[in-house]
């Protein structure tokens, strides 16, 4: 179906530049620090940071392409489809459309701009090389889980119990680090608990590789693939982020 199909433009109007409507000016912009500790996405669909080959055999090839150029490419030209005739200019962040649509709907944008956005950051999660989190990290993870392999226990333990579809996630909430799931796809950074860490929990995700060893799954990418000096660089960014609010 092409996209005229699907969003008729009404032939007996003249057209009209998107800044001339009143909808559009309705919708204010959030706080730039939360961006600012979260980042801005353009509604493309990014590069992965690595081969689809890389991350075998704890994720295969297959899984991969599919993922990424099925499943994520299909929720970013979801997004690009729907705000042309939502509420927003074309120049938002995909951010900033997630954290609007959050709050005032529609539920549809949400839905494909939150799983686009949770997929950007689930590709740079994971990392085909095993890494540690910087020194400042490893000790605020000591701190808070005693160790690095109590905090992925943990994190595995909690993906496990998720109920139906969904993601695991690392999370700074009120300066501290917490393992959160969210359901379908609800992203923690609209109720400002900023991302480190995602993994997917949805069945696209493994089905390939594991079939129904959802639990296999979950501790390969968690004990082998995710990228700590990611995390490391993420908190840094974040933390830099309170600092700026406290200041503010
Ligand atoms: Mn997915």
């Amino acid at each position: 179906m092409t996209e005229e199909k699907l969003h008729p433009t009404p032939t007996n109007l003249p057209d009209q530049p998107a800044a001339d409507s009143e909808t559009v000016q309705r919708v204010p912009h959030p706080t730039n620090v939360l961006l600012n500790q979260i980042g801005r996405s353009t509604l493309l669909l990014p590069a992965l940071p690595y081969r689809a080959a890389d991350l075998s055999p704890w994720i295969s090839a297959e899984t991969v392409a599919l993922h990424y150029e099925k499943h994520h490419r299909t929720y970013l030209k979801k997004v690009r489809l729907l705000i042309k005739t939502g509420p927003f200019d074309s120049d938002r962040s995909l951010e900033e459309i997630v954290l609007h649509s959050a709050h005032d709907g529609p539920s549809d944008l949400f839905n494909n701009a939150a799983q686009a956005w949770n997929h950007n950051f689930y590709w740079k999660s994971l990392s085909p090389k095993e890494n540690a989190p910087a020194p400042f990290m490893a000790s605020m993870i000591n701190a808070r889980f005693g160790s690095l392999d109590a905090l992925k226990f943990a994190f595995i333990s909690e993906c496990s119990s998720l109920f139906g579809s969904g993601w695991g996630w690392l999370v700074l909430a009120n300066g501290k680090l917490e393992i959160e799931m969210t359901a379908n796809a609800d992203t923690p950074f609209v109720r400002e608990r900023i991302p480190l860490l995602a993994v997917d929990v949805w069945e696209h995700a493994y089905y390939l590789d594991y079939q129904n060893r959802r639990d296999e799954y979950l501790k390969n990418v968690i004990a082998k693939l995710l990228d700590w000096q990611f995390a490391s660089d993420r908190l840094q960014q974040a933390l830099r982020g309170i600092k700026a609010r406290a200041r503010g």
